[in-house]
């Protein structure tokens, strides 16, 4: 069927002022809302397509573009929301602000019971906070933990109906004098929260909503990365909503669980190494602990205390990235406080000798600048 000109659908001509178009609008609007023709389906139509009309004929550019090319300028193949079925009643409610708004008088008492009044809000339940341990390895690999909590669902046996201080509108109207006359305000309905519904029988042993407490079990996917203080949200997994509705979100707050030996820095894993004088002098090869298992490392003949080396790729995934973060070794030399009279018979062989004396230590001019590399 071919679509109607739409200033023929508004009966208004095509040199119609900005406020004629808007008048004309109103009158079809109220003329054709289904609230008033229930069940009418011409009617429906009628009024979606004098949405749609007032939809174009309203916006300036819109309106040019119509003028010009007619139905194609606005709508064909690439949408723009007007190709088929034309606009959604969702969209032709939410004009009616522009139009109606603050409106009082004469469109107050039809469009206040049926214009935006009309529309039910959809209940959200609660979220749910739960708290997960991770260990390190968890976190580097991502993992599946299979997790119980509680949620409440709908109990077995609770029904409900039409709210009955708003008819199931989920809003109701109030009238309120000033200045400019009666001015009809709309609000949530107190009595349902803007479900529409209430109990009609409430099972026993569920809470005033009808809902009862339930222990869910589920397994989650732990992408790699996270950290502590996240919050990871997976949606509809919350309570149920009164009166039938969305289910909330359950919220998952990651914590980390401590390391004995390795401590987190962003991406990066922090070990501590300390090893003996002998072995920083002559170089030695120890084993080091990682997120998972050990490594071998070597430790270069005269290393000194401070040094970092570096295991590329041993720390953690960036949560949204490619990169992976390092394991950093930082050496620490342990300088022995109680030694034996063998042991000090030979530092005081070395205490002047020519590599191992203080003087020495402090012409080698470059170690403190070497330093600053290593962090
Ligand atoms: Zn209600």
């Amino acid at each position: 069927m071919a679509k109607r000109d739409y200033y023929d659908i508004l009966e208004v001509s095509k040199n119609a002022s900005e406020e004629e178009i808007k008048k004309a609008y109103r009158k079809m609007a109220i003329k054709y809302h289904p609230d008033k023709n229930p069940g009418d389906k011409a009617s429906e139509e009628k009024f979606k397509e004098a949405a749609e009309a007032y939809e174009v004929l309203s916006n300036a550019e819109k309106k040019q573009r119509y003028d010009q090319y007619g139905h194609a300028g606005v709508g064909g193949a690439s949408g723009g929301g007007y190709g088929g079925g034309g606009m959604n009643m969702d969209d032709i409610f939410s004009q009616f602000g522009d139009i109606f708004g603050g409106g009082g008088g004469g469109f107050g008492d039809f469009f206040g019971n049926s214009g935006r009044g009309g529309r039910t809000r959809t209940a959200v339940g609660s979220n749910i906070r739960i708290k997960l341990k991770l260990s390190f390895a968890d976190i580097k690999n991502g993992v599946e933990k299979k997790i119980k909590y509680k949620k409440l669902v709908l109990a077995k046996g609770t029904t409900y109906k039409e709210c009955t201080a708003c008819k199931g509108r989920g809003q109701v109207n109030r009238v309120t004098q000033t200045f400019l006359g009666q001015m009809q305000t709309v609000s949530t309905c107190p009595s349902c929260q803007g479900s529409g519904k209430m109990i009609a029988n409430r099972a026993p042993g569920s809470n005033e909503n009808g809902l009862v407490h339930e222990e869910i079990e589920t397994t989650i996917k732990i992408p790699a990365g996270v950290q502590e203080g996240m919050q990871l949200s997976l949606s509809g997994k919350g309570n149920a909503a009164p009166g039938g509705g969305v289910d909330g979100d359950l919220l998952i707050l990651i914590e980390e669980e401590p390391h004995p030996e390795l401590e987190r820095q962003d991406n990066h894993v922090i070990y501590n190494l300390v090893i003996g004088i002998a072995d920083a002098i002559l170089g030695v090869q120890v084993e080091v602990p990682t997120i998972e298992g050990k490594a071998k490392i070597t430790i270069e003949p005269g290393t000194q205390s401070g040094k970092v080396l570096r295991l590329r790729g041993k720390g953690f995934p960036e949560i949204n990235g490619y990169q992976t973060g390092d394991q950093l070794i930082k050496v620490h030399i342990w300088i022995p406080k109680k030694i034996n009279s063998e042991e000090t018979e030979m530092l005081k062989k070395l205490q002047n000798s020519e590599n191992f004396s203080s003087k020495n230590a402090k012409k080698d001019k470059g170690f403190f600048d070497k330093m600053k590399d290593w962090f």
